[in-house]
């Protein structure tokens, strides 16, 4: 048990409270609980019994709910409650936009237990009838539904990394002899991960099967496995895993194509032959050699995706790649001013001492309400507090930001006097995310034609696995960023990763700039950027195009520019 499996189950405890309508004083007792709980530094598993019974809200019936938690990875209250609900029930109350008082009406009025019967429910109309739900909710449910369906034992990547490098170690240590690699998406560092693979090559294969039976953390399934590729769940875990076994001979090449696209494969190296038969030939050691045999530059692991990487490879066009050592600062952050959960002067010494030049803060806007968006007169004190820190942190500098609301019409989020204030400012829609696709582009356009946008913040607001982004015309947008010198934001939170890699190398080519931005709400925040990094090398990305890979020289020029 962890510190957020144990938030988990409280926050599960309080739907199923408010779905079997238990004494309301008791929820509101357990909600503050929990809010307190998430706003905290403290991770449960390590404070004390006393300590804990110090944070505001924790109760006695509380404590002793994380007491048992501790010990046994439950709480009687919750057991009680799970004992009365339908099983399926459980699963309904993950759908997005159904709360445990919807879900209620939906059990008592339709006798719904299961995502099964909802989706019945709603193809046949019946949940459009119930007062309080309507056409729209219906049809939000049934959307929601089928993207939970599509995303199915899906992980980002972020998440799995650690299971998967774990197992990767337990593997070498069981078949010592073999030599291990991981395979699939993840060796290409795709943003969502749906089984994790690895090669085993070895001299002697049946060796290293029953090597490979004996690790308890894999549970193998016959039905989906061959003589070649075992197939099945890595156990405590909903993640998919296949493992590949290959001859000693064979590895190099079975490495290679089992760790690229297969439209990557398909790609024509010259007039005769793809990179699949290329490797079919099968005579070298490694990926380098390979490329050295058929004449081709050195493509990276994470670009062979069969986009254009093999034509750019022809033309010696590769570029060198971005490295999490070429960023030089951290933008767009936000502080306890807004909803952040460490102050300004935290989050500026952590960033200084991890050894950046500069950090841009850039909390929400007034609008922003929900997020503790700054009113005018906070702006102000947060300017003035930034002055006085840049002072102590010299030459380290706190950039004034903001994450500016793009409202409805496209506007900013504050009179002209107050943007002028800013250093920079990060654009970002944060509401009415359900416009149409011309809507939406034309909102959009009007915000990056704004002279105080400095960068676009996450510029379709998806959220991977929980929401898909509203949808925007790419190419006008990249189009109007280059035309009105915009940056765009890759956001790095591992949810986001947004602007898609997919649309780097389009907006370089552009001449637009991205920014590695990890939108950190807590210091260790900082910790994301890797994963834009990650992504941002997946579609081409340079340090050159890079925004915040600028010293702080080059990037307060980059600002006055802008500012003119
Ligand atoms: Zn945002
Ligand atoms: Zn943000």
């Amino acid at each position: 048990m962890d510190h957020k499996t144990i938030l988990k189950k409280i926050k599960l405890c309080i739907q199923l409270m408010e779905l079997h309508d238990e004494n309301p004083f008791k929820i509101r007792s357990y909600q503050s609980a929990l809010n307190s709980l998430e706003r905290g530094d403290a991770d449960i598993m390590e404070i004390s019994e006393s300590e804990l019974s110090k944070i505001p809200g924790v109760g006695k019936s509380i404590l002793e709910a994380i007491v048992s938690l501790k010990e046994t990875e439950t709480f009687s209250t919750l057991d009680e409650l799970i004992e009365k609900t339908p099983e399926g029930i459980l699963e309904v109350l993950q759908i997005k936009g159904l709360g445990p008082k919807k879900v209620k009406t939906l059990w008592e009025e339709l006798g719904i237990t299961s995502t099964h019967e909802l989706m019945e429910a709603c193809q046949s109309g019946k949940v459009a009838k119930i007062k309080g739900f309507g056409e729209k909710t219906q049809e939000t449910i049934i959307q929601n539904l089928e993207f939970k369906a599509s995303n199915a034992g899906k992980w980002l990547y972020a998440d799995v990394e650690e299971n998967i490098e774990s197992l990767t170690s337990e593997l070498q240590k069981s078949l010592n002899s073999s030599e291990i690699t991981v395979v699939g998406d993840f060796a290409r560092k795709m943003e969502i991960i749906a089984s994790a693979e690895w090669l085993i090559g070895t001299s002697d294969i049946s060796q290293a099967k029953s090597q490979f039976k004996a690790i308890e953390a894999f549970e193998l399934d016959k039905s989906l496995s061959s003589p070649f590729v075992w197939r099945g769940k890595v156990k405590d875990l909903d993640l998919n895993f296949g493992i590949h076994f290959s001859d000693l001979n064979n590895y190099p090449s079975k490495k290679y194509a089992l760790s690229a696209s297969a439209e990557h494969l398909k790609s024509l190296v010259d007039e005769k032959e793809t990179i699949a038969e290329k490797l079919a030939k099968n005579g070298f050691k490694n990926d380098e050699e390979f490329f050295s045999q058929i004449n081709l530059q050195f493509i990276p692991v994470e670009m062979r995706e069969g986009y254009d990487e093999v034509s750019l490879a022809k033309e010696q066009k590769i570029p060198t790649l971005l490295e999490e050592k070429d960023l030089k600062g951290i933008l767009h952050n936000h502080s306890t001013y807004s909803d952040g959960k460490h102050s300004l002067k935290q989050m500026a010494e952590y960033c200084k001492e991890l050894g950046y030049e500069y950090l841009g803060i850039s909390d929400h806007s007034r609008t922003a309400s929900y997020a503790g968006g700054l009113e005018i007169e906070k702006v102000q004190k947060q300017h003035e507090e930034i002055d006085q820190l840049n002072k102590e942190l010299a030459p380290f500098k706190i950039f004034k930001g903001i994450e500016s609301d793009i409202l409805g019409d496209g506007s900013l989020d504050y009179p002209e006097d107050v943007l002028k204030s800013f250093d920079f400012i990060v654009s970002s829609v944060h509401s009415i995310l359900n416009m149409d696709i011309k809507r939406a582009t034309k909102r959009l356009l009007t915000a990056i034609e704004n002279p105080y946008t400095t960068i676009l913040g996450h510029p379709t607001g998806r959220l991977l696995l929980r929401r898909e982004g509203y949808p925007i015309d790419h190419k006008t947008i990249i189009d109007a960023c280059a035309k009105n010198k915009v940056v765009i934001e890759i956001n790095a939170n591992p949810w986001r990763l947004d602007l898609d890699w997919r649309w780097v190398r389009y907006a370089m080519d552009q001449g637009v700039m991205l920014s590695i931005n990890p939108d950190a709400h807590e210091m260790e925040g900082y910790a994301d950027m890797k994963y834009g990094v990650l992504v941002g090398r997946k579609g081409g990305l340079t340090k050159e195009m890079t925004l915040n890979a600028l010293s702080l020289k080059e990037i307060q020029e980059y600002f006055d520019h802008k500012k003119g």
